[in-house]
């Protein structure tokens, strides 16, 4: 059994933190938001009122929070982690969060002694829950595999991504992916259903074709197809529009950094901004149909 520190027990934190309760481990869980407190408290994490007392004489930090400000924060700040933790305590950031976020952090903590690892997940909400996220880990080869030990419970996959950075590079890339297919999927799926095909018969075709992606079998943003889909439940979040553009605009902030031109991601994120204009922010990310079926037109 181990100690492990916990900071930010929110949609995903909340989940992933319990399956290492039921792995067996004491995890000592720390959030701004008293809901989310609650919440991993009733999952068995020791509640404590602070960052200081969630990482003392914890052998494992984990932290889970939305954006890199929030990140650097957390480990940076005088009642922060690298202020409180026992250098000889893993650090392990699985938030997504920007490239130069990251390699601060990782400077920071290799200054004070720390191994840490960046290693952001896939899977969402349903995966944290169940202990199925895809884990990608960048930093020193000996600091991953020591993650691998803590992780395992949460995790479907393991995958060790290389040097400092490359598990968020690895993030961010797929992210990027995800977001300018899903955006696709809504427009062949409005313009089939324009052209007379019924929507299942269209999704069989497509889904054992070469339009098929993960969001056309997990996110299909017509309702009545895919059980998993947020378009069945009025679009509640599975995955936010904030976050769908807080991701695109990592990988754009990226590509800049790098010479790399992302016409097609540009163009989707501006799609995410004009969702966030209307007051979709806090809606599934699959309600870009709306842009495509007219219906955003309408509710303004
Ligand atoms: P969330 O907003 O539900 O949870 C983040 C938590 O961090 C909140 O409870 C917040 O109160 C807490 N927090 C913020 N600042 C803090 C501080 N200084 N000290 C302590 N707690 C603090 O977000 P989430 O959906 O759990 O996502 C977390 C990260 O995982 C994000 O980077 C997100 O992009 C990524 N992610 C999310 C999903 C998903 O499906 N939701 C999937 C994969 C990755």
């Amino acid at each position: 059994m181990a100690v492990v520190g916990w900071i930010g027990l929110g949609n995903m934190g909340g989940g992933m933190s319990a399956n290492l309760v039921n792995a067996g481990h004491e995890v000592r869980g720390f959030d701004l938001s008293e809901a989310a407190m609650a919440a991993a408290g009733t999952a068995g994490v020791k509640l404590v009122g602070s960052i200081a007392e969630a990482v003392g004489g914890a052998d494992v930090v984990f932290t889970m929070l939305p954006k890199g400000d929030h990140a650097r924060a957390v480990y940076l700040n005088d009642d922060g982690v690298l202020a409180h933790a026992d250098p000889r305590t893993l650090l392990v950031d699985s938030s997504t969060i920007d490239i130069e976020s990251a390699r601060t952090l990782h400077g920071a903590a290799a200054a004070a002694g720390f191994r840490f690892v960046d290693a952001p997940v896939s899977g969402g909400m349903s995966g944290a829950r169940a202990g199925t996220l895809t884990f990608m880990v960048g930093g020193e080869s000996h600091a991953v595999e020591d993650a691998g030990v803590f992780i395992k419970p949460m995790a479907g996959n393991i995958i060790p991504t290389g040097g400092a950075t490359t598990g968020q590079a690895a993030k961010i890339c797929n992210n990027l992916m995800l977001f300018i297919n899903l955006a696709g999927t809504a427009e062949g799926a409005v313009l089939a259903d324009r052209l007379g095909l019924d929507k299942q018969v269209f999704w069989n075709i497509a889904s054992v074709s070469s339009g098929d992606s993960w969001a056309l079998r997990t996110w299909y943003p017509v309702p009545g197809v895919v059980s998993t889909a947020a378009s069945n439940n009025d679009f509640a979040p599975t995955f936010t529009v904030e976050l769908a553009k807080k991701d695109i605009g990592l990988a754009i902030a990226a590509a800049k950094g790098t010479g790399t031109p992302l016409h097609i991601g540009e163009h989707v994120e501006q799609l995410y901004q004009r969702l966030i204009d209307a007051g979709d922010a806090g809606k599934d990310c699959s309600i870009i149909v709306k842009l495509v079926d007219g219906t955003l037109e309408q509710q303004q």
